[in-house]
Formats: C-alpha cells, sequence, structure tokens
C-alpha cells in the first residue's frame, strides 16, 4: 500500500514553522509496511493545493493531509479534497452540537464561521478532536483515501496515534506491537553505535531510536497477527540490546525516570525528600507531578540563596565561604541537612551554575553539583552540562534522578 503526506500551510513555505508533522507521520508510518513515496509542502491555496491532491492520488492510495482545518476562509483543505474527489460537504449536526459544546465548555462564542468545521462528504469517517475543535476526517472514493488531521501538533499527534494508525493497520491487513526501551547516560550516537549490526539488519521488529532532553529511547515495532506474537517477536531484541547497553537501560515499557523511581519508593515503603537550588523545583515537580506521591514525597525546599541554604538546611557559613555554593561540600550538606530534618529515607539535592551568567574558573556555566543521602552515606556527583538555562536544569534533574534510581533498584 502506498502511501503519500501533503502538509498545507504557507506559514511551512516560509520557514516560519518547522514541519514537525511530516517527521512524526514517517517516523510512525515507517515500520508498518505502508510505503512513502512522497510528501509535499503546499501553501494555502486552492489551485496548487488541487493540482497537488489529483497527482498525489494518480499514484498512491492513501493520501494522509496535516493542516487547513480550521475555521478561517484560507484554511480550506477539506473543501479543496473534497471537490477533487467529487464529493460535497453536508452539516453534520452531531459535530455542530460537539463544536457549540467545545466553545460553551470555555465560555467563548462560536462565530458562523465555526459551522465549516462541521461540515464533511457523506458519508465519510470523522475523526473526534479532544484538543481543540477541528475534527479530522477520512473521504473514501473509489478504493482510496484521504485523511485529514489538523495541523497543531498536539491536536495531530493524539488524532493520528488513536484514529488514523488503526484505520491504517487495518487496511494495511497489518498489526503492530511496540515496546520502548528508555536509557540515560549514553547518547544517540554511541546507542546506535552499539547497535549498528542490530539496526542495520532490521526487519521485523524493527529498532527506531529517537533522542529526547539528555536521555536515549528506542522503539522495538513488530509486524504481528496477535500481541501475544509481537510480544515474542519483540522480547528476544529487548533482551539483546538491554544485554549490550546493560544497566543504562532504565526501562523496557516506555517508564519515564520520574516514574520508575515513584514506583521503586511506593514498593519499598520508602520516603524523600528534595532540596533544590539551581533546578528551583523541577525535581520536586517531577514526583509531584505523579499521582500517589504523597506516600513518600514528604517535602521538596527551593533554597536558592545562601542564607536560606543555611537557615533551612543547615549548610555551614564556612563550607559557603570556603568552596562557596556551587561545591561537592554544599550539595552533600544540604541533602544530609535535609533529610536530618524532614526525617526520610533519602534526600536529594542540586546546587550549580544555570547560567547564562555567574560562571566562574572553577565553576563554568553548566557546573550542577547532585546529591543523595541515605542511611547508607551520601553520594555527591559533579556534572558538566552543555545546552541553555533550561536545559542545564531540565538534565540535572534527570541525572539525580537517575542516581535514585540505581540506589533504589539495586539494592
Ligand atoms: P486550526 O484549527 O488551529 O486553524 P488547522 O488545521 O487549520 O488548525 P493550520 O491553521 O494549518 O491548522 O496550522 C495551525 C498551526 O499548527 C500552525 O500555525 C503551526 O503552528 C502548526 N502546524 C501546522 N502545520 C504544521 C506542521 N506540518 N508541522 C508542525 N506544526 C504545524
Amino acid at each position: 500500500m502506498i502511501a503519500e503526506l501533503i502538509c498545507v500551510g504557507t506559514e511551512l513555505l516560509m520557514g516560519q514553522v518547522t514541519n514537525t508533522n511530516a517527521q512524526y507521520i514517517s517516523e510512525q508510518l515507517a515500520p508498518t509496511g505502508i510505503d512513502m513515496y512522497h510528501q509535499l509542502v503546499v501553501g494555502d491555496n486552492p489551485t496548487r493545493l488541487t493540482e497537488a491532491v489529483r497527482t498525489a492520488f494518480l499514484r498512491s492510495d492513501i493520501v494522509i493531509f496535516s493542516g487547513g482545518l480550521g475555521p478561517t476562509d484560507d484554511d480550506l483543505t477539506k473543501e479543496t479534497v473534497a471537490a477533487a474527489l467529487g464529493l460535497t460537504l453536508e452539516l453534520y449536526e452531531e459535530e455542530w452540537e460537539k463544536i457549540l459544546a467545545f466553545f460553551a465548555s470555555r465560555n467563548r462564542k462560536t462565530a458562523p464561521n465555526n459551522k465549516k468545521q462541521a461540515m464533511f462528504p457523506r458519508p465519510c469517517i470523522i475523526l473526534p478532536n479532544p484538543n481543540g475543535t477541528a475534527p479530522g476526517c477520512i473521504m473514501e472514493q473509489n478504493g482510496k483515501a484521504a485523511i485529514l488531521l489538523p495541523g497543531p501538533p498536539r491536536e495531530l499527534i493524539p488524532m493520528f496515534r488513536d484514529y488514523a494508525m488503526p484505520y491504517l493497520m487495518k487496511r494495511s491487513g497489518h498489526r503492530l506491537y511496540s515496546r520502548e526501551l528508555r536509557i540515560f547516560g549514553r547518547g544517540e550516537s554511541d546507542v546506535t553505535y552499539a547497535l549498528d549490526d542490530l539496526i542495520k539488519q532490521q526487519t521485523n521488529p524493527t529498532i527506531a531510536p529517537y533522542a529526547k532532553t539528555g536521555e536515549v529511547t528506542l522503539r522495538i515495532t513488530a509486524q504481528c497477527q496477535t500481541d501475544a506474537e509481537g510480544e515474542s517477536l519483540v522480547q528476544p531484541m529487548i533482551e539483546t540490546i538491554k544485554a549490550r547497553l546493560g544497566d543504562v537501560v532504565y526501562s523496557d515499557c516506555g517508564e519515564p525516570l520520574p516514574l520508575v523511581c515513584h514506583n521503586a519508593l511506593i514498593a519499598r515503603g520508602e520516603t524523600l525528600a528534595a532540596a533544590e537550588s539551581c533546578t528551583g523545583g523541577l525535581l520536586s515537580s517531577a514526583f509531584v507531578d505523579l499521582p500517589g506521591s504523597s506516600a513518600y514525597f514528604i517535602e521538596g525546599d527551593v533554597t536558592y540563596a545562601n542564607d536560606a541554604k543555611m537557615r533551612r538546611l543547615g549548610v555551614s557559613a564556612e563550607t559557603l565561604d570556603r568552596f562557596t555554593a556551587v561545591s561537592e561540600q554544599c550539595a552533600r550538606e544540604m541533602a544530609e541537612g535535609l533529610r536530618k530534618r524532614a526525617g526520610t529515607d533519602y534526600a536529594l539535592s542540586t546546587t550549580g551554575v544555570a547560567g547564562p551568567d555567574g560562571g566562574t574558573q572553577e565553576s563554568p556555566v553548566g557546573t550542577v553539583y547532585v546529591a543523595l543521602a541515605s542511611k547508607d552515606g551520601t553520594i555527591v556527583q559533579r556534572l558538566q552540562l552543555g545546552g541553555d538555562r533550561t536545559r542545564i536544569r531540565e538534565v540535572a534533574v534527570l541525572h539525580i534522578l537517575d542516581i535514585l534510581r540505581r540506589k533504589l533498584c539495586t539494592k
């Protein structure tokens, strides 16, 4: 089966928006056995879009569209595609009711042109959009299909994943089964180098590496008839990869680092507190974001100023004078001081220079000390992180979470 992608939007042609939808959809289709031979970006222009639609249907079974489903006059994907396929649009009352309800729930008024978002050919498969007003749709004609998705990635991704993908898999007669390995402590190129032969030989299952801030994920995907068959194809590959990469693989079922720590703390019935300087609450938030964290998370202290580190955590004036706040000694005293005061099993701390200013020769921007205090003593690590202020703070949190994960999961 051959698919083609048409991304609609003048802003994409002008370089104002990066075409992440194309990357996402291509990545999703890669392991499905559906071939994508062409991709096109076209501006908000009905003549050029009509031409693109006609050409696409001459050579492809499925044409996927992103963008141009909004209420304004330059949002013309649905109208143009329907016309090119010889279909006319009708008002779907039940879709119009949903749009009215969406606006009412946000205390906003609908404009008359919102009605065009409830117009579709009949018959047609409507794709719900829980994250916006424009539903997507699938128009079928002469054995071919046009799949229309909204432009904003936060609307397109869930719609593609939950509705378009099952449709594509059903049509192609394939089924996919995936598991995700998450890796902290080795970069993407290092991981792909270590797995080079496996990646090159891959047929079924496939291995898709993906770099996220500070970490790497590997999606292992099998084409199969049943989930049990999928698991039997994926599991041996997961074992091979884990044996090669070792304990940098912290999850083989897609769980992020905070969740791995969260589950381990609950299973062990132990408690935790966090003293943060440069991460300013990010670390505490990583736990508090997870429902059920009250079972173990006792407190988070943002102690940014030296005075707060002394007053609230008992860091000594001498340490701050002699070694400064960005030092192994300070990180150690922060974690130990908080553990003593909060009475927890573990206490974590972070202190560093997130930049862009404040670097010194001994502690340039990106220097962060992280510590974990427990009954077995205190582990302190000096990090030298790259990137901007946001990245430095986010990656510092991942490092201390990884130290905690190793402590919790290997004892
Ligand atoms: P809306 O109802 O929000 O108008 P729409 O389906 O009409 O949705 P567009 O107007 O084409 O979508 O695009 C809305 C926004 O979505 C763009 O300004 C851009 O930020 C984002 N967007 C559109 N296409 C892409 C794309 N291919 N990749 C990434 N982002 C995109």
